[in-house]
């Protein structure tokens, strides 16, 4: 009988990590993610030697379900990593690209001594070399396609929307002639996204362990993506002949955005505007979305087949390095411009708001969720002033949020997922990755729905 131990997103959002120890000791291990919340606690020991690991499966590519891989494997992690190709694409970007934080928090964590030894560019060259060779360890594996791992165990791989590449893990294991399926939701997406396909079913089940991020929260927005951009551009940039800053992750969120502003573009529905992409991953990210174009939804495929690219069109302009923002922060014509992070924390985003907050002919359309303490976070509770690189600058830019381009699923998609999976044959489900509120009210509508649910601790271990 499998074991199931929960060491990451136990009662908590991030740090996805997940064990599952087969009778014969095979041990599995799902996702193993950075703790965005408190970058420190990556540095905690493992709670098992990764030495004993067999094999890790890697749901998609977002940092809080990969980013302690480097570490698992520069502490004895001797196997594969098995993951999809679009996830194995999208993590060498997240990886490598989140290498200069980390070895800022490791710098900082670290006593006087090892931090004379190390200093913080000598860490990253240590940690880049560490990455170089977990990425060296990716296997990628089709969709639905079963990977037989050996008689007792074979995996497979369910798209789960969300992002590209990103799965729904189904083990099947055959112990003693009885026969066992857990299944991993990842993240759940959301129906009718733009650019992907809908998260598709799992199959039947005896254990699912699920998350639960938007477990109390459904979406709002109503509207179409298309509708609703189209509305904000021309209160924007034509009424007010202003300029559109959209603070948005690079891999992911830029990619749906420039989606819906090419389509735009196509219906001659956009105004003759510039579109400027001012963040480090997101041309290669869009062209990671286009090699993989035929794992998007239907839409997507026939626009690809149509225009060979999803993206490009002559007003939209892929900034190269801060060099470049800096100049397009003088550009006097009404445009958009797409800026990481999504949170409006640091880097690029830093020169946007100083350029702009006070500005009263810009807008800023808040499309994700931001971390408490964040701009992003500030600006979203109607914040009248931002401290930015030590100056507070008031708020006169209009603000406007949208969950429309959440990639999550809420209350009630979490809910159809469960639905999938008969009440009467699913022994249990585990719910993760959310907070302890969200989860408790997912919980009790599963309950009242006749799932029996349980909400693991850290460390907590289950026999199936
Ligand atoms: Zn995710």
């Amino acid at each position: 009988m499998p074991t199931l131990q929960f060491f990451g997103a136990a009662q908590r959002v991030t740090g996805s990590m997940h064990l599952v120890t087969l009778e014969s000791g095979y041990k599995v291990l799902v996702d193993c993610g950075s703790y965005l919340e408190s970058f420190s606690k990556d540095f905690d020991p493992f709670p098992f030697h990764p030495s004993e690991i067999d094999l890790v499966v890697l749901t998609h590519a977002h940092i809080d379900h990969s980013g302690r891989l480097p570490r698992l494997l520069q502490e004895g992690y001797d196997g594969q990593i098995l993951c999809s190709a679009p996830t194995y694409e999208l993590s060498n970007l997240l990886l490598y690209d989140s290498l200069g934080l980390q070895s800022k928090h490791l710098v900082r964590i670290q006593n006087r001594q090892y931090r004379y030894m190390h200093r913080q560019h000598d860490l990253e060259a240590i940690l880049r070399k560490s990455l170089d060779l977990t990425m060296d360890r990716f296997v990628t594996i089709g969709f639905q396609q079963p990977f037989v791992v050996s008689e007792e165990l074979s995996i497979t791989l369910i798209p789960a929307s969300h992002l590209l590449g990103a799965a729904h893990v189904r083990l099947e294991i055959n112990e003693s002639g009885k026969k066992k399926c857990v299944v991993f939701s990842g993240d759940v997406g959301r129906k009718n996204y733009p650019l992907l396909t809908d998260p598709s079913p799992a199959g039947e089940a005896d254990v699912v362990v699920c998350e639960s991020t938007y477990g109390a929260r459904l979406h709002q927005e109503q509207k179409l993506a298309e509708d609703l951009l189209e509305e904000v551009i021309r209160k924007t940039c034509v009424d007010k002949a202003g300029r559109l800053i959209i603070p948005a992750f690079s891999v992911g969120r830029t990619q749906s955005i420039l989606y819906t502003l090419f389509k735009l573009h196509k219906l001659g529905r956009l105004p003759r505007i510039k579109i400027f992409t001012d963040s480090s991953m997101a041309e290669a990210s869009s062209k990671i979305y286009e090699k993989y174009a035929y794992l998007l939804n239907e839409e997507a495929q026939q626009v690809m087949k149509d225009h060979g690219t999803l993206f490009d069109f002559e007003w939209l302009t892929y900034l190269k390095n801060m060099r470049e923002s800096k100049a397009i922060s003088n550009y006097s014509e009404p445009c958009i411009i797409i800026s990481s992070s999504g949170m409006m924390k640091g880097g690029r985003m830093d020169i946007h708001l100083k350029k702009n907050l006070h500005n009263p002919y810009c807008t800023f359309l808040l499309i994700g969720y931001s971390a408490p303490g964040t701009p992003g976070y500030q600006l979203q509770n109607g914040a009248s002033s931002l401290r930015v690189a030590g100056r507070d600058i008031p708020v006169a830019a209009t603000v406007i949020k949208t969950d429309i381009y959440s990639g999550h699923a809420d209350k009630n998609g979490l809910l159809e997922f469960m639905q999938q999976f008969s009440a009467t044959s699913l022994q249990k489900v585990y719910l993760v990755h959310g907070e302890p509120s969200g989860m408790q009210e997912l919980a009790q509508e599963l309950e009242q729905q006749g799932y029996s649910v349980h909400c693991p601790k850290e460390g907590e271990a289950f026999v199936h």
